[in-house]
C-alpha cells in the first residue's frame, strides 16, 4: 500500500486512494494531524509539524504546489519544487507521512466547477492584489480535508489572513477539524522565513529584515498611542517603508478577526505586504495585545 519509503519511518504517497485506505485503518484509534504546504520546506514548516505532533499520533504533511491559488503571471511555473530534500527534512523531525500528489491527481479537470469563496475576509488585504488567490486556497484545503480527514490541521500565523479564512471555512462547512495557528518562525535577523525569500538578491536580503524592525517600532508606538492617532502612525510607517526601498502593497491595522479596529478592541494585528525589488513580495504581521 505504501508507495515509497524515504527511510524506515516516513511514508510517501502520491495517490488519493492509497493514502485514504492507509489512514482509514488508523483513524478510529489514532489522531491524525495535517500540515498543508507547497514544499521547499524550511524551519517555519517544520515548526508546524512539531506543533501537530503535540496534538496527534500521525502527522501527514501535504506537499503540493497548487495551481488554482496562483494568478496569471505569478510564479506557479518557477515555484521551487524540492520533494526529495523536503522528505529528508521531514524524516529527521519524525513526520509520519507525506502526501505529494500530481496536479492531474488533485485536479482531473481544470478549471473546477466548484468554487470556495469566503466572503469579506478574502476580498481585502492580499485579496485586493491577488483576487483569485484565496478561492484557490479554500478549494485545495477543502479537498485535502476531505482526502485526509484529519482531527487537527496546523497553519502558520505567517499567513494570518489565510488562517482566518480557513477557520471561517471550517465553521461554515462543518468540517470536524481543530484548526491550530502556529507562531511565525524568523531568521536571526527577524525576517520571517518563506520559500519565496530566495527570490531576494543579496542586497535585498540585507534590507529585508527592516520590514520586521519597522513593524516592531509601529507596535510600540501603537501601544502608547490613543485610538485617534492610529491612522497617522500607520501613514508615517508607510512612508518609512517606502523610504527604505519597500513598495508597500498594503499596511493595515485590524482586529483579531480582520475587521476594522474599534476603540474597544484589545487584540490587534498589523499586517503588511511589501515588494522588495521585482520578484519578492514579503508578507509579515505582528499581533498586539493592548
Ligand atoms: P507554504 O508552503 O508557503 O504554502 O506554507 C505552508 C504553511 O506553512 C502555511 O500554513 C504557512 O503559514 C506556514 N508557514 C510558512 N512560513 C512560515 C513561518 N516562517 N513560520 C510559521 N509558519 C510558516
Amino acid at each position: 500500500m505504501i508507495e515509497q519509503h524515504t527511510n524506515e519511518n516516513l511514508k510517501v504517497f502520491h495517490h488519493i486512494d492509497t493514502i485514504r485506505k492507509v489512514l482509514d485503518n488508523s483513524r478510529h484509534h489514532q489522531r491524525i494531524g495535517l500540515v498543508p504546504t507547497m514544499g521547499n520546506l524550511h524551519d517555519g514548516h517544520l515548526h508546524l509539524v512539531k506543533t501537530a505532533q503535540q496534538y496527534c499520533d500521525i502527522v501527514v504533511v501535504s506537499v503540493f504546489v497548487n495551481p488554482t491559488q496562483f494568478g496569471i503571471g505569478e510564479d506557479f511555473e518557477s515555484y521551487p519544487r524540492t520533494l526529495q530534500a523536503d522528505c529528508e527534512k521531514l524524516a529527521k523531525v519524525g513526520c509520519d507521512m507525506v502526501f505529494a500528489p500530481s496536479v492531474e491527481e488533485m485536479y482531473p479537470s481544470l478549471p473546477t466547477k466548484t468554487h470556495i469563496h469566503v466572503e469579506d475576509i478574502a476580498n481585502q488585504l492580499c485579496g485586493q492584489s491577488r483576487p483569485t488567490h484565496f478561492a484557490g486556497v479554500g478549494l485545495i484545503v477543502s479537498k485535502l480535508f476531505n482526502i485526509i480527514q484529519p482531527t487537527v490541521a496546523v497553519f502558520g500565523k505567517k499567513d494570518y489572513q489565510q488562517l482566518t479564512i480557513i477557520k471561517q471555512l471550517v465553521t461554515d462547512l462543518n468540517f470536524p477539524i481543530q484548526i491550530i495557528g502556529a507562531e511565525i518562525i524568523r531568521a536571526d535577523d527577524g525576517l520571517a522565513l518563506s520559500s519565496r525569500n530566495q527570490y531576494l538578491t543579496a542586497e535585498e536580503r540585507i534590507i529585508a529584515p527592516r520590514l520586521y524592525q519597522i513593524l516592531q517600532n509601529l507596535k510600540q508606538q501603537l501601544k502608547n498611542a490613543d485610538f485617534a492617532s492610529y491612522h497617522q502612525l500607520l501613514q508615517q510607517t508607510h512612508d518609512e517603508l517606502t523610504n527604505n526601498g519597500f513598495r508597500v502593497d498594503y499596511l493595515q491595522l485590524r482586529n483579531e478577526q480582520l475587521s476594522p479596529v474599534t476603540k474597544t478592541d484589545k487584540k490587534l494585528v498589523i499586517l503588511v505586504a511589501a515588494w522588495l525589488g521585482n520578484k519578492a513580495r514579503l508578507l509579515d504581521n505582528i499581533e498586539i495585545d493592548l
